[in-house]
């Protein structure tokens, strides 16, 4: 019997051919919509292998279904979304795509400050719409990026490639982590320190029980006027409702944000309403090349676990 393998969200055939050799390959067909709940408790009864997006929550409920249940590969680098204290109870291996997405991810958090800070998609609206009367001195003005104090919350693997990036813009770049590293021309400052001094405060740790809600109406408050936020991390670091008032009241001046707490963010989301906010779909590893590399990992991953190799990029 060839082991089964179920993948919560249609993939391209590239990514799942080899796989489908010498597995039985079950795959939700739907390319826009995750499987839903009750499938995947469904499938897991059966499968051997869960080949999942961080859109599925693989808590207790999912492990205690799954009693064939070898490996849960996850199609991102962060794995919130699964209890890994129940997938270690359940003597489960959970697997990450780590590297591969980094430079992409660095790319799209740039992408998001820069759009953010010269308000690239509000002038882009005002040219579509007509809005765009004439050119006047103070018209569609932003902030500088080029000299101005990046302080990166979360100082890992995109961190760094965001770092490399700043440098070139002339960026003086502070950092916070729970440890510190040796790294060159950037420097280390205690969270409320590079609260108060950074231009642009970005995001990149995990969302954990430590991160959750890590910036609050207090944090915010600590910020500049001038400040932006810019989060590609995850929703639940932020706590969405401070950020609507202290960009709402003007306590800082804008935010770019490729996450929320809810995903997709509900349309009627106070945040939506505000035109100091720049959002994006959560698409900080979205590039064609990025995205096959993940998904080659999670399928060597499983790989890897069905014939007793050492696997890569284990979590648990
Ligand atoms: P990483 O290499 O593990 O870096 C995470 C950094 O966060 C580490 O340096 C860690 O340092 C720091 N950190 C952890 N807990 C912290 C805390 N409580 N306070 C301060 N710093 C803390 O991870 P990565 O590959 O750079 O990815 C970072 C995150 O980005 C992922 O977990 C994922 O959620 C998110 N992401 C989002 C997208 C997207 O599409 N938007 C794409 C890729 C990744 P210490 O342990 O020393 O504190």
């Amino acid at each position: 019997m060839k082991p089964i393998v179920f993948i919560t969200q249609k993939l391209p055939d590239q990514a799942v051919a080899e796989l489908e050799e010498q597995y039985e390959v079950r795959m939700w067909p739907e390319e826009n919509t995750p499987a839903p709940r009750e499938k995947l408790l469904e499938e897991a009864k059966e499968a051997h292998a869960l080949w999942t997006m961080l859109s599925d929550r693989v808590d207790s409920e999912v492990f205690e279904a799954a009693p064939n249940l070898k490996i849960v590969s996850n199609l991102a680098v962060g794995y919130n979304n699964i209890d890994l204290e129940a997938a270690h109870k359940h003597g489960v291996t959970v697997t990450n795509t780590p590297d591969v997405l980094t430079e992409s991810t660095a790319d799209l958090t740039f992408a998001l400050l820069l759009a953010t800070a010269r308000r690239v998609i509000e002038a882009e609206k005002a040219v579509r719409s007509g809005d765009w009367q004439s050119w006047t001195p103070m018209g569609m003005t932003g902030q500088n990026v080029g000299g101005a104090t990046l302080g990166i919350i979360g100082m890992g693997r995109i961190g760094e490639a965001v770092a490399r990036r700043a440098k070139g813009f002339g960026m003086d770049i502070l950092y916070h982590n729970r440890t510190r590293r040796n790294l060159e021309d950037v420097r280390y400052a205690e969270f409320e320190e590079l609260l108060k001094t950074s231009d642009y405060v970005v995001i990149l740790t995990p969302l954990t029980p430590e991160t959750k809600g890590m910036i609050g109406a207090k944090e915010l408050a600590m910020m500049k006027e001038s400040a932006c936020l810019i989060n590609v991390a995850r929703g639940g670091i932020v706590d969405e409702m401070a950020l609507y008032e202290a960009l709402k009241e003007k306590q800082i001046w804008g935010a770019g944000l490729d996450v929320f707490e809810q995903e997709p963010v509900p349309i009627d989301h106070p945040l939506l309403t505000l035109p100091n906010v720049t959002v994006l779909p959560h698409i900080g590893s979205a590039t064609v090349q990025t995205r096959l590399e993940m998904m080659a990992l999670n399928a060597e991953a499983i790989k890897a676990c069905f014939e007793n190799k050492s696997v890569k990029n284990r979590v648990c």
